[in-house]
């Protein structure tokens, strides 16, 4: 199975940085629009996990090299240093909506320190 380069877990919910990052996109447009540089910031993010991969996004069949999880948790950590005001509106929508095994969370964690 393939796994995700970032946080190496199979990829059980291949959705990939292109098709997450576009809604995102059209969620900071809603939210910023007078801050079109953002995103380019985010384009930036984007293409830095796509490619290559062994698994192929279940939306638009590219290839994916990091799982969806670990993408959004990367645009995270750029939207609270960008945007701190709406960080908690982003983690609601881009990470709180996915229930994940309570298993994977320790590994997370790890990943993290
Ligand atoms: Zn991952
Ligand atoms: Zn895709």
């Amino acid at each position: 199975m393939p796994a995700c380069e970032t946080c190496g877990e199979t990829i059980t919910q291949p959705l990939c940085g292109a098709c997450l990052g576009r809604q995102m996109a059209a969620w900071l447009q809603e939210r910023v629009p007078e801050r079109p540089e953002l995103l380019l910031q985010l384009e930036d993010l984007t293409d830095d996990v796509l490619g290559d991969g062994e698994e192929n996004c279940i939306k638009c069949r590219g290839p994916m090299r990091v799982c969806g999880r670990c993408y959004s948790e990367k645009v995270f950590s750029w939207v609270t240093r960008s945007l701190p005001f709406h960080a908690p509106e982003f983690e609601t929508l881009f990470l709180g909506g996915v229930p994940e095994p309570v298993a994977f969370r320790p590994v997370r964690l790890l990943a993290r320190a």
